[in-house]
C-alpha cells in the first residue's frame, strides 16, 4: 500500500468506476527511459526545434536529418522497458468493467505491459511507410540511400507516426472522444496538455459528468472534486492509486 495521502472521494469514485478512460502521454514513459518532448534540459525539444524534425515540410527540407532522429529515437523506444505506470495501466484492465487506454505515445509500452486495445492518437515509432503513398515497408537496406526507399514505389520512407500538422487517425480520434463522453473516472497521465486535440478530451469528460484526475509534474495537488490533480511521478501514484481502491487485490505488479 502507499504511503501517500490520496483523497478519499477520488479513491472511492475510482473503485466504483464502470467505464474509466485512461489518456496518457510522454511523461508516462519519462521513468523507463524515454525523453518528453517538453521539460526542459532532459525533453527532445532541447536539443532540436520541433518545426525543424516533426512536420512534413521539415522531411521534405531535410529528409536524412529527420530520417536519423526518429532512427535514434526507435532505437531508445526498443531498449525501453514498460515501468511500473505501465504495469499499473494494464492491471487496471482487470480490475473494471471496462478501461479505454488512449495514448499520445508512439512506444508500445502500453501493449508491452500488457494492455489491449490500445487507441493509438499520434501512430508508432516502430511502424514506418513511404512518403508519398503510405506504403508499408517492414525491412529496408540501411547501406543504402538515406532514407530508404520504398520497394514498390521508390518514395523516401518515413516513421509511421502523426507529426505536427497532420491529420489524426479518425477512428481512433472518433473511439477517443466517445469514451471520453461516456466514461466516469478520467485519467490524464503524462501529458502537458499542449498538443490538440487530445488535450481537450478531459473537458469532454468533465462536461458529461466524469471524475477526472492530472497526474503529472507540472501541477500543484489539488483536490476540489470532480477534478483532481496530483503532482507526482506517475510510476509511483499509479500504482498507489490502484493499490488503494482494491487494497485487497494484493500488489499491482511494478
Ligand atoms: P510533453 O512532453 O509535452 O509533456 C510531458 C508531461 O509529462 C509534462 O507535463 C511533465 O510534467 C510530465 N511528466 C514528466 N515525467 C513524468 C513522470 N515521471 N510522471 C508523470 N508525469 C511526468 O508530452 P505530451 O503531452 O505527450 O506531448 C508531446 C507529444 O510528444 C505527444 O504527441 C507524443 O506523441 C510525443 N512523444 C512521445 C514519446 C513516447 O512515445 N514515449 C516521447 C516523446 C514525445
Amino acid at each position: 500500500m502507499s504511503d501517500f495521502n490520496l483523497p478519499t472521494e477520488l479513491v472511492s469514485a475510482l473503485r466504483l468506476a464502470r467505464h474509466v478512460v485512461a489518456l496518457t502521454g510522454a511523461g508516462i514513459s519519462a521513468e523507463s527511459g524515454l525523453p518528453t518532448f517538453r521539460d526542459a534540459m532532459t525533453g527532445l525539444w532541447a536539443q532540436y526545434r520541433p518545426e525543424e524534425l516533426a512536420t512534413p515540410e521539415a522531411f521534405q527540407r531535410n529528409p536524412k536529418l529527420v530520417w536519423e532522429w526518429y532512427a535514434w529515437r526507435r532505437q531508445l523506444v526498443e531498449a525501453a522497458a514498460p515501468n511500473p505506470a505501465h504495469h499499473a495501466l494494464a492491471a487496471l484492465e482487470r480490475l473494471v468493467p471496462r478501461l479505454t487506454l488512449i495514448t499520445q505515445n508512439v512506444d508500445s509500452l502500453h501493449q508491452l505491459a500488457g494492455s489491449s486495445a490500445v487507441i493509438e492518437l499520434h501512430g508508432n515509432i516502430r511502424r514506418t511507410r513511404c512518403f508519398a503513398n503510405g506504403h508499408p515497408a517492414e525491412t529496408w537496406d540501411e547501406s543504402k540511400a538515406v532514407p530508404p526507399r520504398c520497394t514498390i514505389c521508390g518514395s523516401p520512407l518515413r516513421p509511421g507516426v502523426v507529426w505536427f500538422g497532420e491529420r489524426l487517425p479518425e477512428e481512433a480520434l472518433n473511439n477517443a472522444i466517445e469514451a471520453s463522453a461516456t466514461c466516469d473516472f478520467f485519467f490524464s497521465i503524462g501529458t502537458s496538455g499542449m498538443v490538440e486535440p487530445a488535450a481537450s478530451l478531459p473537458q469532454v469528460a468533465l462536461k458529461f459528468g466524469a471524475t477526472v484526475i492530472f497526474i503529472n509534474l507540472d501541477v500543484e495537488d489539488k483536490t476540489t472534486p470532480p477534478l483532481f490533480r496530483l503532482n507526482g511521478k506517475a510510476g509511483t501514484l499509479l500504482p498507489a492509486l490502484v493499490a488503494a481502491a482494491w487494497p485487497d487485490d494484493g500488489e499491482v505488479e511494478g
